[in-house]
């Protein structure tokens, strides 16, 4: 039910002595050395697969990844899958892999709190983060616990916006057109600083590299691990399209059955049938 489409199953395995050679940073670049550019130029899986093109979309640098992590990856893609090499969820992402894991979280007391956004990260002597200031974004009525999760079908569903009848000012909130995930939203109702050793052990870090330069500049100072780690990663822009239609999957004009294909033709390289995902009460071509 939760593998993901574009997760080789069993990708967690370590490829024996793969992390030794991660020191070497050269593997595509290599291959521009030996004269296999035309290889990569011709193989519609080596030059246009998706993970390199992220990488550098507009081929601007010479790509550069760990050889241990591109010899696991390539090998994981080549030989590590388990039936198909890329699957379909059952469901979507939200429900069937975080609910589940809020789940858990919930029934484990963990206490999880929305409307935060993180402002500033500082070090502590050696480096590691030891201060993380938090901007309130809104709060709940009477300070009660945010119920995020609504009820379609018997399943549990994550929201498109939050739940605006359970936040202080919900309605202006939602009028104003609130988004609390924009990066432009500086909306705030508080602040707190959580501090090492009194609020948290570690900290889990899961914020993309555009995302963290604008708030870990203390980190960077101090430290040329974070330097290095958040000047050499970039955000790369996305795009994405569905198209909700009357015909099915055949009549369109796909006779080979159900298929998620990639590496295709830009704009749009990859595409898949997801009809699998409407639900019955949603009736025909919704
Ligand atoms: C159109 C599209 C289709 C995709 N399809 C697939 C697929 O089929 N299979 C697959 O495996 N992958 C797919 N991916 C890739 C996958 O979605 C990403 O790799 C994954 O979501 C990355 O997760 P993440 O937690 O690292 O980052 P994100 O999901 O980007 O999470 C980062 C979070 O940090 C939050 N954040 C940012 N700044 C702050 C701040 N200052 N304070 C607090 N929070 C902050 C953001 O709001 C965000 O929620 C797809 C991606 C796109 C765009």
């Amino acid at each position: 039910m939760v593998e993901n489409a574009y997760n080789c199953a069993g990708s967690n395995r370590d490829v024996p002595g793969s992390g030794h050679i991660n020191t070497c940073h050269v593997p595509l670049q290599a291959i521009e050395q030996h004269g296999l550019s035309e290889i990569r130029d011709k193989s519609r899986y080596l030059g246009e697969y998706h993970y390199f093109r992220i990488l550098d979309p507009r081929r601007e640098h010479v790509f550069r990844l760990a050889a241990g992590v591109t010899l696991r990856f390539v090998l994981e893609m080549a030989f590590g899958y388990r039936n198909a090499p890329l699957w379909k969820m059952a469901a979507s992402t939200g429900e069937a892999v975080f609910t589940p894991f809020y789940d858990v979280l919930r029934a484990r007391c963990v206490s999880v709190k929305f409307f935060h956004r993180v402002t500033q990260l500082r070090p502590t002597d050696d480096g590691r983060i030891g201060e993380i200031d938090l901007s309130e974004q809104a709060k709940t009525k009477n300070d009660s616990l945010y119920q995020p999760l609504v009820h379609v079908n018997g399943v549990d569903c994550w929201p498109n916006q939050p739940d605006w009848t359970q936040l202080c000012s919900g309605t202006k909130l939602e009028q104003d057109g609130i988004d609390f995930e924009s990066s432009f939203c500086t909306i705030t109702v508080g602040a707190r600083t959580l501090m090492v050793g009194r609020d948290f052990d570690i900290v889990v870090l899961a914020m993309p590299p555009e995302a963290l330069n604008r708030i870990a500049e203390p980190l960077k100072k101090t430290s040329r691990e974070w330097q290095t780690a958040l000047g050499t990663s970039r955000s790369v822009a996305t795009q994405a399209l569905q198209l909700w239609m009357l015909p099915k999957l055949a009549e369109l004009g796909w006779e080979l059955g159900p298929t998620v294909l990639t590496a295709f033709a830009e704009p749009y390289d990859s595409w898949t049938d997801m009809s699998h995902l409407r639900r019955p009460s949603e009736g025909p071509g919704s």
